[in-house]
């Protein structure tokens, strides 16, 4: 893309309310535009980078047979009340609304009911289970703080993943499946080396849930990690927590601020039972399935990626997840630069190609900020030499690379 028809500017200040990193850069940047508390837009350079994230997690999602559907925000106030999940004392941050004729409705903020009614449809014998079922969808939460920028919206994105199973053994194979996912998710959007499996509180089903709790200082939770076995606990479980049960020893834990990226739980019949989702099983008894949910926020990873990689200069996306692979600068020689420019998107090399008539200095710093992995600079001298200067976003080291070779280059990385 031609930075000169990319409509977005990048900005020397966030609005004045705004208090998170995240947020600060990102609306700078020009990946995201606020607009009220809590509440963001994506915009082109920002689309791109949750877009990758969604592809990782629709990917991984699909690789232990997650089968994908969209769901409703709009929820029916009966089916919430089966499982007492209505009533604002019992759940703090609904969002509701109502028909003009009066009838109450909710907006979505997870959707466990739906989803188990919507299964009653299909589902009835011993042999239509197991079923994973997944989602990207709109949640509605009435958080009370949102001061973590797009970690903490009121209105954002969750994949909710459901597993549905016929005995606790079969959902306890499937979490284990998905518990492995996630951890390919998180290193392969960069997260990986800080982010750390955390027992949490469960439920009336199984003791603990777990947590991805992803080290950083903009975190609104505090973990004890054993670094020697790669787990962690959340604050919320550590005093009522049997440590030696979990294989864990208190001296051994380092307390560190941590942001919840990612959660598995066991849900057991808990809504199979009251909205009657059973099955027959061999010998013909009737069931209620055994489920579990797993929830991503991709805009809370995507801005925790911002938190934890960022420096003083800006964004840095690691290049799963950049907006571009490459940032292309003219500096006084459009005519090569476009040239290289054309043969980089023709190659398949995601190019953002700085045109704009703006001075070096404005260049390099916008480009800094926006955090694409490579910079590629062609400049007048590059007309003499035939080179061109490539840097890494994380390094301040300059490599030189004759402009017939700048395709290859990238494509042998
Ligand atoms: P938290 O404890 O941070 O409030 P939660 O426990 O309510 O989160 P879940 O209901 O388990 O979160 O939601 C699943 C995932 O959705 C979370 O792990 C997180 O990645 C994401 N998420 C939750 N709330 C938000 C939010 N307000 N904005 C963005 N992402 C969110
Ligand atoms: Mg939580």
């Amino acid at each position: 893309m031609r930075q000169t028809q990319l409509f977005t500017r990048t900005k020397k200040e966030a609005p004045r309310d705004e208090v998170s990193r995240n947020a600060e850069l990102l609306i700078r940047a020009g990946f995201v535009h606020k607009e009220m508390a809590g509440v963001y837009s994506f915009l082109p350079l920002g689309l791109r980078v949750l877009n990758k994230v969604i592809g990782i997690i629709r990917e991984e999602m699909n690789v232990i047979d997650g089968q994908e559907i969209s769901m409703t925000a709009l929820q029916e106030k009966e089916l919430w009340q089966k499982t007492d999940r209505w009533d604002d004392k019992n759940v703090d941050v609904w969002f509701k609304t109502a028909l003009k004729n009066g009838t109450e409705l909710g907006l979505g903020w997870t959707h466990e009911e739906p989803l188990t009614r919507l299964l009653t449809q299909h589902i009835s014998s011993y042999r239509d289970l197991p079923v994973l079922v997944y989602q990207f969808q709109t949640k509605f939460r009435n958080e009370t703080r949102a001061k973590s920028g797009i970690m903490r919206m009121r209105e954002f994105l969750m994949k909710d993943l459901y597993s549905f199973a016929r005995t606790q053994g079969e959902h306890e194979k499937i979490y284990a499946s998905v518990r492995a996912a996630y951890k390919k998710i998180f290193e392969r959007v960069g997260l990986g080396e800080r982010t750390y499996p955390t027992f949490a509180s469960g439920g009336a089903f199984s003791k603990y849930s777990e947590e991805f709790q992803t080290i950083s200082d903009a975190g609104e939770d505090l973990i004890y990690i054993d670094e020697a076995s790669g787990q962690a606990l959340n604050k919320e479980v550590l005093n009522d927590a049997v440590l030696a049960d979990l294989g864990l020893k208190r001296e051994n834990l380092v307390e560190k601020k941590a942001v919840e990226v990612g959660n598995i739980f066991t849900l057991g019949t808990k809504f199979s039972e009251p909205l009657g989702l059973i099955f027959k099983d061999e010998e013909g008894g009737a069931q209620s399935v055994v489920m579990g949910c797993y929830g991503i926020g991709p805009g809370r990873v995507m801005g925790t990626i911002a938190e934890a990689l960022s420096d003083e200069a800006g964004l840095v996306w690691p290049e799963s997840v950049a907006p571009f692979r490459v940032h292309l600068l003219s500096l006084g020689a459009d005519e090569k630069a476009l040239e290289i420019y054309s043969a980089l998107t023709a190659a398949g090399i995601e190019t953002l190609y700085d045109d704009r008539d703006v001075s070096a200095g404005e260049k390099f710093a916008e480009s800094d900020l926006i955090g694409i992995p490579y910079r590629v600079v062609i400049g007048k001298r590059s007309l003499e030499s035939g080179k061109a200067e490539i840097k890494k976003r994380t390094s301040s080291d300059i490599e030189t690379v004759s402009l017939e070779e700048i395709v290859r280059y990238f494509e042998k990385l």
